[in-house]
């Protein structure tokens, strides 16, 4: 017979705990393998901490989403936020999916020309884009979303330089009842900057107005907002008609769909508050459908969700490292990653799981990350079964802004392994190494040798 292990007793005030409608919370279901594959197996394999992403969920959350919107409205395209996670594999599954590219840096515009997508179909958003990159979009054609007057002004003088019409549309800010208004991109609707904007552009007649872009918030549980949102940019569009006969191709809803992630301080989980895309779709395509607009002449209704479309699909996988009491007696848990891995620490209690079989009996402990800094906590506050040294832990929801925000700081970024529909997985990403980042470094020859 197999020895029990031996775990730490700990003493526990008796609480049957909250019933809610799925009945009473009687304790941890360990999370012990994604998409078939056990968690031990891919950290022996591939090291940890791992993140791992689910390619089955990105497809599946990714239908879900378009299908919600394309039932309710006749033209849908959506375009992947690169930002969110421009890891290529991850990007090419959107693509496949059919999105085309949303990006907000010259960067991202690189990766996704790489990425095998036609410049007609990268939307080129963002405050910050040079000369060059402005020469670059117009040149592939490119949807060049305009933040400010100076980028207005400033593509004007590139695009007459090429003797091109470039292919334009304006970033319209605007209340949507939601705080904190979202006014430093692009241009305000309220005070009527943003009717400036697309007056000088059409009367100037140097470039083609295709588009209003919006992009409201973001973590949005409000979805009222995008129905004022949404409203205000059918204004703008029925009003170009109406003055200047001119069609607008598309109206762009940005992104901003919350995920299932629970805010930290929040008092129910995400898990049971966060709209469905089915909410979100409602209040946008009713709004559009019955804006006013002749049925043929209903613009292309583009989405350019991020978190709430990766979010679910990504894993971190991690090892205790060390267990200790605090000088208050709570219980510290110490992983081999912190939120220099998963910066979304800072925004959510990120819910974690133990990998391998635990007790039933959980006490409250604090989980902290490895670096040598005071904020390396993953979790203030968590009801955690007893965790030895080397037991395995699953951090789940963390496939947006986390394998783009991470710092290398400390210590190296670790592999990234893609799960595809077979079950099989595939590395899309290689640790670094310590030759990868000094590669970028010089020293002046004077510094070269010292005597100690
Ligand atoms: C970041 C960003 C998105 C994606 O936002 P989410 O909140 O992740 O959905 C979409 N559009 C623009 C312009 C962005 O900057």
């Amino acid at each position: 017979m197999q020895k029990l292990k031996y775990e730490r007793p700990v003493i526990k005030q008796l609480n049957a705990g909250v019933t809610t409608k799925f009945g009473a919370q009687t304790g941890f279901i360990p999370h012990t393998h994604i998409d078939g594959l056990a968690v031990k197996d891919l950290t022996a394999r591939f090291g940890s901490p791992l993140f791992v992403i689910s390619e089955r969920t990105i497809r599946q959350t990714y239908q879900e989403a378009y299908n919600a919107f394309a039932n309710r409205y006749p033209n849908v395209q959506f375009a992947w936020s690169y930002k969110t996670n421009y890891m290529n594999a991850v990007c090419r599954v959107f693509h496949q999916e059919g999105s085309w590219a949303e990006v907000v840096s010259r960067f991202e515009y690189e990766k996704a020309l790489g990425n095998g997508v036609p410049g007609d179909k990268i939307i080129f958003n963002g405050p910050d884009k040079t000369a060059d990159d402005h020469r670059v979009a117009v040149l592939n054609n490119s949807p060049i979303h305009i933040d400010h007057f100076d980028e207005l002004y400033g593509l004007m003088e590139v695009s007459t330089k090429l003797g091109k019409r470039p292919k334009v549309a304006i970033r319209v800010n605007m209340d949507t009842g939601v705080q904190p208004m979202w006014d430093r991109f692009g241009f305000n609707y309220e005070n009527g900057q943003a009717w400036d904007a697309i007056t000088k552009i059409i009367q100037t007649d140097k470039m083609d107005l295709v588009g209003l872009h919006c992009h409201v918030g973001t973590f949005m549980l409000a979805t009222s907002a995008y129905a004022v949102a949404a409203s205000k940019m059918a204004d703008l569009a029925l009003n170009i008609k109406r003055q200047f006969g001119l069609d607008i191709q598309y109206l762009d809803m940005g992104g901003g769909f919350a995920s299932k992630n629970t805010l930290k301080g929040a008092y129910l989980s995400g898990t049971d508050i966060t709209p469905s895309f089915h909410d979100y779709a409602e209040q946008i395509c009713t709004t559009l459908i019955k804006a006013g607009f002749r049925s043929e002449e209903l613009p292309l209704l583009i989405l350019e969700t991020g978190r709430a479309l990766i979010d679910d699909a990504g894993y971190l996988l991690g090892t205790v490292l060390a267990n200790k009491r605090l000088s208050d007696g709570r219980r510290a848990t110490i992983m081999d990653f912190g939120v220099n891995l998963l910066f979304t620490s800072f925004w959510y209690e990120h819910a974690v799981s133990p990998a391998q079989d635990c007790s039933q009996y959980a006490e409250d402990a604090i989980l902290y990350g490895p670096l040598c800094m005071n904020i390396d906590v993953v979790r203030e506050n968590v009801k955690l079964p007893p965790l030895n040294k080397g037991d395995q832990m699953v951090v789940h929801r963390v496939g947006a802004y986390n394998m783009t925000q991470w710092m290398q700081f400390i210590s190296l970024r670790p592999n990234i392994v893609l799960i595809d529909l077979d079950g099989q997985p595939h590395l899309i990403r290689k640790h670094e190494t310590v030759e990868d980042l000094t590669q970028l470094e010089s020293t002046p020859a004077h510094l070269e040798s010292f005597d100690l």
